[in-house]
């Protein structure tokens, strides 16, 4: 089967000067990497005419699929639309639906008072010589032009918006104009174990793996997923031999193993309470909070999460979690006792069946001899017993926080599944 090769082309200034984050192309690499098309460019231009259309002269020469984002927008620098009507030799025209929609969302869904902007009014326009790719999330259309057995593709910048049309109208689109080859992934998730530790386990049976199934480490924050992707012409017969090869995979690894599923731990170890109905909370001190955002940010957290203290300072840990003067005192506020008994306070004032906390020192300044930057004191437990760890993590404050949080998740989630 012919492999499809797409290059896909960011527009705007403020990509090149490192003022946005170009992470456009990433989502689309990956929705195309998804469906089985080979991403062989990635191309961020500025708001110049000549830069884009040497851009797409080019890339239309490597590619079967060229897509575009940025640069459609009403105000000045938004030049993407005229340019593409010029090389594609169509005239601009308006597109009825299209202005129906920019009226509507003006009129019910921002609810704008007084007359459209000209500018605005002109988003209706669209080459005669593309299809109108119908953007449900905002004003600026998708456009599809064909010429010579290629697709280029030209989509808004915003985010929000380039997804859903990547999601509702390119990829269904792309389905049906190329034949594409049937990808399938599975994907482990383990933790405890860094990546080099997991590579020289399996080592043999990576090697052992037949060219069409491939194995991807894509690290994260104290753990390490496992991705086989495999690529054929016969479904059955593709998901078969992936499953044989991710059973094997899973019991090689199942000491560190997770989840078989692509889902991230706060998703995880809310699957897990809600199956046993119990709650959780949290008393954080150095993760300030992050901890809370991550599993409320599970839609339906709300079952099983009660809350979180965020004791940073001292007078919190002792006023509302209960840890006592003399344990502050003696032991500090990053130590064993500490956490121990923040784990207790939360249980006891968030009325849940277990919780979680943290206390360690961030970066980049407050560390000691005996208490360095990147060391935490982590504690899980319910209300008959507590288990308290120390780690010691090497970023930079961020990622220090981060890294805490992620570990504290893991902490509780083997304590949740130990004790109940
Ligand atoms: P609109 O029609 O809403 O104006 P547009 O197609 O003109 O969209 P731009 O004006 O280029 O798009 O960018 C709109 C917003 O999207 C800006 O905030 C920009 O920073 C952001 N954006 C543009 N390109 C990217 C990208 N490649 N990755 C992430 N964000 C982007």
């Amino acid at each position: 089967m012919k492999q499809i090769n797409a290059s896909i082309i960011t527009i705007g200034d403020e990509l090149l000067i490192g003022q946005t984050i170009d992470t456009n192309s990433a989502f689309i690499a990956q929705e195309l990497n998804k469906i089985g098309v080979w991403v062989r460019r990635r191309v961020a231009v500025g708001d110049a005419w000549d830069d884009i259309w040497q851009a797409l002269d080019e890339e239309s020469q490597l590619a079967d699929i060229v897509i575009i984002t940025g640069g459609l927008g009403p105000t000045a620098d938004d030049i993407t639309k005229p340019l593409l009507c010029k090389y594609f030799g169509g005239n601009l025209v308006v597109n009825e639906d299209v202005l129906k929609h920019v009226k509507y969302l003006f009129e019910q869904v921002y609810r704008r008072t007084g007359i459209m902007l000209e500018r605005n009014l002109k988003q209706a326009e669209v080459p005669d010589v593309c299809t109108v790719l119908h953007n449900a999330r905002g004003t600026a259309p998708g456009m599809l032009f064909k010429k010579g057995g290629r697709v280029t593709i030209s989509l808004p910048g915003v985010p929000h918006e380039m997804k859903g049309l990547m999601t509702d109208q390119v990829i269904p689109r792309l389905l049906k104009e190329f034949e594409m080859p049937v990808i399938l992934h599975r994907t482990a998730f383990t933790s405890g174990a860094g990546e080099s530790m997991i590579a020289e386990h399996i080592k043999e049976f990576e090697t052992a793996l037949p060219s069409h199934i491939k194995l991807a480490y894509l690290p994260g924050y104290g753990m390490v997923k496992l991705r086989l992707t495999a690529k054929g012409d016969t479904k059955s017969t593709l998901e078969k031999e992936l499953n044989d090869q991710f059973e094997q995979l899973k019991s090689l690894v199942k000491q560190w193993l997770v989840t078989d599923t692509d889902e991230n731990l706060e998703v995880v170890i809310g699957r897990i309470l809600k199956e046993k109905n119990k709650t959780v909370a949290t008393a954080e001190s150095c993760t300030g909070g992050y901890i809370a955002h991550l599993i409320t940010s599970v839609a339906g957290s709300s079952a099983y999460y009660k809350g979180s203290v965020v004791s940073y300072a001292n007078e919190t840990k002792e006023n509302i979690l209960g840890v006592p003067h003399s344990t502050l005192l003696s032991a500090g506020a990053v130590s064993e006792e500490t956490v121990t008994q923040m784990v207790k306070g939360a249980i006891e004032k968030l009325n849940t069946d277990f919780a979680v906390a943290t206390s360690g020192i961030m970066g980049p300044d407050g560390g000691t001899q005996k208490k360095p930057v990147g060391m935490v004191w982590i504690a899980a437990g319910n209300k008959e017993k507590v288990v308290a760890k120390e780690f010691h993590f090497r970023f930079d404050r961020e990622r220090n926080i981060r890294q805490t949080a992620h570990t504290a998740l893991d902490f509780v989630r083997k304590f949740i599944i130990a004790n109940s």
